[in-house]
């Protein structure tokens, strides 16, 4: 059976799904690879339904080895699977990248000159392609970005404030989670047709990492995450968007040198840093009861997602559709709740009832605005890409 696979790799992770194309794309295994570079390394392959295919303690010395050890699994349990594209998740394509690009030598150069736009990402995207490259030499391969969905950003949702010359040195925003965007615009044109993209639409993609993103005719054309995947919402971890005064107080008033800044603002902020108890949104509603930061800490999180949601409908000129994604957007409705509380003014009104059910409509009917809540599917988007390419440069028929 012909199959795309399709991997996002972190820096200790590798996380991949494999996609038959036997009638469509259908998920077939999906998992991930931990602990990579520690001694606490773990394989976990998983079937479509939820079948545990591989589960095991193995030493992962480096990406390498983990997919090294994966292409062995898929080997054993894929039989008749033949690989014909596989799809990264990169985090970068840097200023001029508008469009998923083939991976060569010269992709690969250029990528390297990115690194220092994200530093704590794209070396582990890089490894991983490159990792991969060495054991499927005959596979074409090909890189998708989250900066691509925001390319077409109109100037002013660029600037950033600072003298021009930064921005022609790459210092501009860009915006991210651009796959998971773009995986729920197509969402919204299966279910509604293409006239839906004319709607001035709000997406919240609240996970681990989260932003929101304004579109119009299907392009985004205002994003909270900016130059780094710092800025905009606080997440589990990280600070989202702080006074830039803070930074210089923390440098020239305390000393912190850069290395000690970015533990703080990606590692120790956000959830995490202000309830003292966890980065994880289950976890902090589940005790928001009984300690008082973690509650502290969900409606710092609804009070900036409101404030944006604000300030996206102002650049959109108003607001006819809000829909609410990632792990916590999705699944969520108590926080769905908390922040759509008092938004009446925007014509924000959820119904309760809906508001617990899976979705997608969890607005009242009457309510000028309609608020959805759908699934993201990013390593679905990808595959559609690499099948696209290959449809394109008819690889695959
Ligand atoms: P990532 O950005 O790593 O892809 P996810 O999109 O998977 O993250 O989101 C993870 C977050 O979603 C965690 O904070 C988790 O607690 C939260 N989450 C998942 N399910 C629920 C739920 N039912 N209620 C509240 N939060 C949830």
């Amino acid at each position: 059976m012909p199959a795309i696979l399709v991997v996002n790799c972190g820096s200790s992770s590798l996380k991949f799904a494999v996609f038959g194309l036997a009638n469509g794309l259908n998920r077939q295994w999906w998992g991930a690879a931990s602990g990579i570079g520690t001694e606490q390394g773990r394989l976990r392959v998983m079937e479509a339904r939820g079948q545990v295919l591989a589960n095991s303690d193995v030493r992962l010395a480096d990406h390498a080895a983990a997919i090294a050890h994966l292409g062995e699994v898929l080997h054993q349990q894929g039989e008749g699977l033949h690989l014909v594209g596989i799809g990264h998740r990169v985090v970068h394509g840097g200023p001029d990248c508008d469009c998923s690009q083939r991976v060569d030598d010269a992709l690969l150069r250029r990528l390297e000159t990115l690194i220092p736009l994200a530093p704590l990402h794209l070396p582990h995207n890089l490894a991983g392609i490159t990792a991969m490259r060495a054991h499927f030499p005959d596979v074409p391969q090909l890189a998708c970005f989250d900066t691509v969905f925001h390319h077409g950003l109109p100037a002013v949702a660029r600037h950033t404030g600072l003298p021009r010359e930064y921005e022609a040195q790459g210092v501009r925003r860009y915006g991210f989670h651009g796959l998971s965007y773009e995986f729920i615009v197509e969402n919204l044109v299966r279910r509604h047709g293409p006239a839906a993209l004319y709607e001035r639409l709000i997406v919240a993609h609240l996970g681990n990492g989260a932003s929101l993103a304004a579109i119009r005719g299907g392009h985004s054309v205002e994003t909270t995450m900016g130059f780094s995947a710092l800025g905009g919402m606080p997440m589990g971890t990280r600070s989202g968007d702080l006074d830039p005064g803070i930074l210089l107080y923390l440098a020239g008033q305390q000393g912190l040198d850069p290395q000690a800044l970015q533990t703080l603002l990606y590692r120790r902020s956000g959830l995490l840093g202000l309830s003292g108890v966890s980065a994880d949104m289950r976890e902090l509603l589940a005790r928001r009861n009984d300690i008082p930061e973690a509650a502290q800490a969900i409606d710092f999180f609804c009070h900036r997602a409101r404030l944006f949601i604000g300030a996206l409908s102002a650049a959109l000129g108003g607001l006819d559709r809000l829909i609410f994604t990632g792990g916590i957007g999705a699944n969520s409705p108590a926080i769905r709740a908390q922040i759509c509380a008092g938004m009446g003014y925007l014509g924000i009104t959820l119904e309760e009832g809906r508001n617990r059910t899976p979705g997608p409509v969890i607005s009242a009917d009457e309510g000028p605005v309609r608020v959805e809540a759908v699934a993201t599917d990013e390593e679905r988007m990808i595959a559609r890409h690499v099948q696209r390419t290959l449809t394109n440069t008819q690889e695959v028929t």
